[in-house]
């Protein structure tokens, strides 16, 4: 029988962050983290009893919903048997107030926007540190009285029940969100909550994870197994790929797909970094030609993305054929650099009838090849899979880099994608970010790159007259992607970009530089 495998839940302390859907329920697990403490989401329908592990304190988090409606989520009633502090925010409070006497309804205004705390119970373990602070609030609900067994220990002027306690039980209820950044305590608030009253440990540290994961890794994998998996350059599969070779050395095989459509020499820089540099066993597969014939005649951004898609599974498939294994046996796990955030999405609730998504990147692959998914990352923000590169010695440039999309420059071309076109785009961008990186710029920018465009404009060059195309530079501001601003360069930084553009790049007679923010234009532009 495989041995068991520890869970990260099993090996640190866990809080356990309840989703009733708020758009704010990730923060809660994201600021926890920020002080070392291991944080899980899971949704509010999750059944107690199917946890493996037992976590250290529950947290109810806001949602959408009004307690009282006849379809509003539940929480199992056994979360209150685990006997660990609870602590409902907004909805969550709602939810205890509901399930101990039903005194919940419709309040006569909305409260949305700040409020000041005005803690009554000065002994109160949650409020060290926060009294008098602004807290933010978002609800139309609210509490018509004490729920059974309850007292308040906090208030706002608004709010008479801003904050309850149970009598004798380490039960909380908070109406305003601590986890939002306009709460100026609110991480106070939330590491009150986790150290001192859920008494978990702040352990939770990169250096703690390595040798957890790595132990992890080896236990699921088992002593002969093997393990493929895609890298592409970037820092999530690069880092992935680093703790399979430190796990089970030359048993992880990595594939890089050479597409045709990668930044300049980026297959022979991954061939160096990886292989050669960090020591893993990686093929590189040139496959550009396959790639940039499909592509041929193909404009419209939807169907380049599903064939580059497409070629890349056949692609990856093929090569992973060629593998041998030396233990004879057949491969048995595909390598999967999932980020938290996706699984966060995949699994956050979004009503009654939300059904679970499957990552639909890695879906065509595991069809086909019947292998067992292997993801080192799930549990990691990106931040911390930055700082677990560093510690795995993996160049800082390589860490900090900016995100690069699955179709490349194939995306970046706008119209057909030719040999040539591909071969514009990417000495433009070369340049750019080149000059990007003189300047000291590159950390300060979260996604620069340039695009081709495949229209022909005037220009004289050497007083002759040019008749070529233009190239939009991009580059962007943004804590989440979700939102962006277009970066603010000094003048001069453009004008030696775009002369070195149109003097080194043939093809090209005129540069542009793109600002608009996201919305509602996207960072790509296809
Ligand atoms: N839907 C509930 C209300 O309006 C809870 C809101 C929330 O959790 N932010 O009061």
């Amino acid at each position: 029988m495989a041995p068991t495998v520890e869970e990260v839940p099993s090996v640190f302390d866990t809080i356990l962050v309840l989703d009733f859907g708020s758009q704010y329920s990730h923060l809660i697990t994201r600021r926890l983290r920020e002080f070392n403490i291991y944080a899980e989401m899971l949704p509010c329908t999750q059944k107690i009893k199917d946890l493996t592990w037992k976590p250290k304190g529950v947290i109810l988090s806001g949602g959408p919903y009004s307690v009282y409606a006849a379809d509003a989520p539940h929480v199992d009633p056994a979360v209150f048997d685990l006997n660990v502090p609870i602590m409902g925010i907004c909805y969550g409070m709602q939810e205890l107030a509901w399930l101990n006497g039903k005194k919940v309804g419709r309040g006569e205004k909305r409260e949305y926007g700040p409020a000041t705390l005005n803690v009554l119970d000065q002994s109160c373990p949650l409020f060290e540190n926060v009294d008098h602070s602004i807290v933010w609030m978002s609800h139309g609900d609210k509490l018509h009285g004490l729920p059974a067994g309850f007292k308040t220990i906090a208030t706002s002027d608004n709010s008479p029940f801003c904050a309850i306690a149970h009598e004798s039980k380490e039960i909380y209820g908070i109406q305003f969100h601590p986890e939002v950044t306009h709460s100026k305590k609110g991480k106070i608030l939330l590491r009150n909550f986790a150290v001192s009253i859920c008494k978990a440990a702040q352990n939770w540290t990169m250096e703690n994870f390595i040798d957890t994961e790595i132990n992890r890794i080896r236990q699921l994998v088992g002593p002969t197994a093997e393990v493929i998996g895609a890298v592409s350059g970037g820092v999530d599969s690069t880092v992935a790929a680093k703790l399979m070779k430190e796990a089970i050395g030359d048993r992880f095989h990595a594939i890089m797909v050479d597409n045709g459509v990668l930044r300049l020499n980026e297959a022979e820089n991954v061939k160096q970094f990886l292989g050669e540099g960090l020591g893993i066993n990686l093929s590189v597969i040139d496959a550009a030609d396959e790639f940039l014939t499909k592509l041929k005649g193909v404009t419209d951004p939807e169907k380049k993305r599903k064939i580059i898609g497409n070629t890349f599974i056949h692609v990856f498939e093929r090569e992973a054929e060629n593998i041998k294994p030396k233990s004879g046996e057949e491969i048995e796990f595909l390598l999967q650099g999932t980020l938290y955030p996706d699984v966060i999405e995949s699994i956050s609730f979004k009503g009654p009838s939300q059904t679970i998504k499957t990552h639909h990147n890695v879906g065509g692959l595991l069809e086909n090849m019947k292998l067992k998914l292997i993801e080192p990352l799930r549990e990691l923000f990106k931040d911390e899979v930055r700082h677990l590169g560093e510690l795995l010695g993996i160049p800082h440039d390589l860490v900090w880099r900016h995100p690069f999309p699955g179709p490349g420059i194939a995306i970046r071309v706008l119209g057909e994608v030719t040999r040539e076109q591909v071969a514009i785009a990417r000495k433009a961008d070369h340049i750019y970010i080149e000059e990007i990186r003189k300047a000291g710029l590159y950390n300060k920018i979260s996604q620069a790159f340039a695009c081709l465009l495949p229209v022909k404009s005037v220009g004289v060059m050497g007083d002759q007259r040019t008749y070529e195309q233009v190239i939009a530079l991009r580059a962007i501001e943004t804590t989440d992607f979700m939102t962006a601003d277009w970066f603010p360069f000094e003048h001069d930084f453009l004008k030696k970009v775009a002369s070195r553009i149109v003097n080194e790049v043939d093809g090209v007679a005129r540069v542009t530089y793109d600002i608009t923010s996201k919305p509602p234009a996207t960072v790509e532009w296809e």
